[in-house]
């Protein structure tokens, strides 16, 4: 074991320690690769069995908030290949009633995307982003390690238990396990999640000439959100690669065709163009539990919730193949207090799980990894003690991570009027309203584009 000191103390030796990650998602995955580059002693322990196991494949915006974050942790070969493997971006952001009538449309010139590595909006299909990021991982991870609990030692190591009877011990643990984090149930058990009052469900339907079809032109470069009464709300993500069945697609970049060939090849997960969508509602407005259901009768849910809706919409659903849907019960955590630092901390939804209403998640746990092993070099330069490190650490990622909870819970909340009868509508008819007015003023629609993409920087916050 190392000889960071745990105290304010210095020890004198260059420190040396070694980091324990439990889970090894966007957050642990990151941290993982940014410790191996900095030199730091690190091992992850990730409850599934394969680097391919069953992985939700649902879209992920990556914000250039994170993408920094993220080119921080990775090799710059690694930081490539996420990029080759990102879905081209969207090019329209639409707005819709639900019978498909146009109400805001951002496109061209209305969208601040660029095409910069790093400064620009990248989509990526979750569990592609997670094979990019065990690449090269393959000494630091062990799969099928469910982890069950720790124990703090009296020489300020730490030892996490698995469900197969082993056990390891380290310097700092790091709860990079989600939502429902074993780590934070142990270490912090009064720290809380709320249900938020929303359901939402979603699923894919593969890219066909007759999924095509159903849809708008600008629906089908982009990302659409469809507006519906009593709240209901849709979104419906085109999500195109940079390669089909032949590897990379005409138009990819040299460098991208070169790192596609390999990454095709390997055959871990390189899903075919697909429609994604989500539904979400109010719980009250649910006539069944969508969460008892599986994926035939979630399609046959939303579209019992979702009759008058235009026709072409329904028939893109009735056509989601079922075994890609899931529900959701949309959750969010509740800001803890400031706790005393110690060799365990947490990173991402282990910590601060929000709700995916502003697209922020993936992103607050990236800038987590990125900031914690900035404070880990520190101590491993002699600049701070573990607890000082962890500490400064905490301090920043409790003030953004709690902020980007509180928004996020902001943009979806079932207690809001919209979900509500009567105000619920009329709430929709203004902001349809000003939508439409919006649309035909193209300085307005720029100056509401750039305020809504400045708004998902974790700077901001
Ligand atoms: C529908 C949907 C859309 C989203 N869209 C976006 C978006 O557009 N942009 C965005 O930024 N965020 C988005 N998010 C949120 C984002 O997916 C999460 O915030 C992000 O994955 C959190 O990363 P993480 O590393 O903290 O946790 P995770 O990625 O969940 O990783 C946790 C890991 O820990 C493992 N684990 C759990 N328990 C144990 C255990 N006991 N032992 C060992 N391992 C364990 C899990 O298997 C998992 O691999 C979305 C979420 C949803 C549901």
């Amino acid at each position: 074991m190392g000889n960071a000191t745990l105290t304010n103390g210095s020890t004198g030796a260059k420190p040396s320690f070694k980091v324990l990650i439990i889970g090894a998602g966007t957050g642990g995955a990151s941290l993982a690769h940014a410790l191996k580059q900095a030199g730091i002693e690190v091992m992850a322990f990730e409850r599934d069995r394969t680097r391919t196991s069953g992985r939700e494949g649902y879209r992920v915006g990556i914000s250039p908030d994170g993408s920094r974050a993220l080119h921080a942790c990775v090799p710059a070969d690694l930081y490539d290949l996420f990029v080759a493997t990102c879905a081209r971006s969207p090019r329209y952001f639409n707005m819709y009633s639900e019978h498909l009538q146009e109400t805001l449309s951002f496109g061209g010139a209305d969208l601040p995307l660029g095409d910069d590595p790093i400064e620009s909006e990248k989509t990526v299909n979750r569990s592609t982003l997670r094979q990019v990021l065990y690449t090269g991982l393959e000494e630091v991870i062990q799969f099928d390690k469910k982890f069950t609990r720790y124990e703090q030692n009296a020489n300020g190591t730490v030892t996490a238990f698995f469900a197969d009877g082993t056990s390891e011990t380290g310097d700092l643990l790091v709860a990079a396990d989600g939502t429902n984090s074993r780590v934070r149930q142990q270490y912090l058990p009064h720290a809380a999640l709320e249900d938020c009052g929303m359901l939402s469900m979603g699923g894919k339907m593969p890219m066909t000439p007759e999924a095509r079809a159903l849809l708008p032109q600008k629906a089908l470069a982009g990302m659409s959100m469809f507006f519906a009464p009593k709240g209901y709300g849709l979104i419906l993500h085109v999500v195109e690669f940079n390669w089909d069945e032949n590897g990379a697609k005409a138009g990819a970049s040299p460098r991208d065709k070169e790192l596609l060939a390999q990454w095709c090849g390997r055959r871990y997960d390189h899903p075919d163009d697909y429609i994604g969508w989500g539904f979400w509602a109010a719980k009250q407005h649910f006539p069944v539990d969508p969460l008892k259901l599986d994926g035939s009768q979630l399609i046959e849910l939303t579209l019992t919730m979702t009759e008058n809706w235009h026709p072409n919409l329904r028939k893109l659903m009735a056509m989601t193949d079922p075994t890609t849907v899931y529900p959701i019960n949309i959750r969010t955590s509740v800001p803890v207090a400031p706790w005393p630092a110690s060799n365990i901390t947490l990173l991402g939804d282990a910590i601060h799980t929000m709700t995916p209403g502003r697209g922020a998640g993936a992103n607050t746990a990236l800038r987590d990894a990125a900031l914690l092993c900035q404070k880990l070099v520190a101590v491993r330069n002699g600049e701070l003690t573990l607890l000082q490190a962890i500490g400064e650490y905490e301090d920043e990622m409790r003030r953004y991570g709690f902020a980007a909870v509180q928004k996020s819970q902001a943009q979806m909340s079932g207690d809001d009027a919209i979900h509500k009868p009567v105000i619920g509508d009329l709430i929709l008819h203004t902001m349809r309203a000003g939508m439409k007015v919006a649309n035909v003023l193209p300085p307005l629609k720029r100056r509401m584009a750039a305020a809504m993409f400045a708004e998902r920087n974790t700077d901001a916050l």
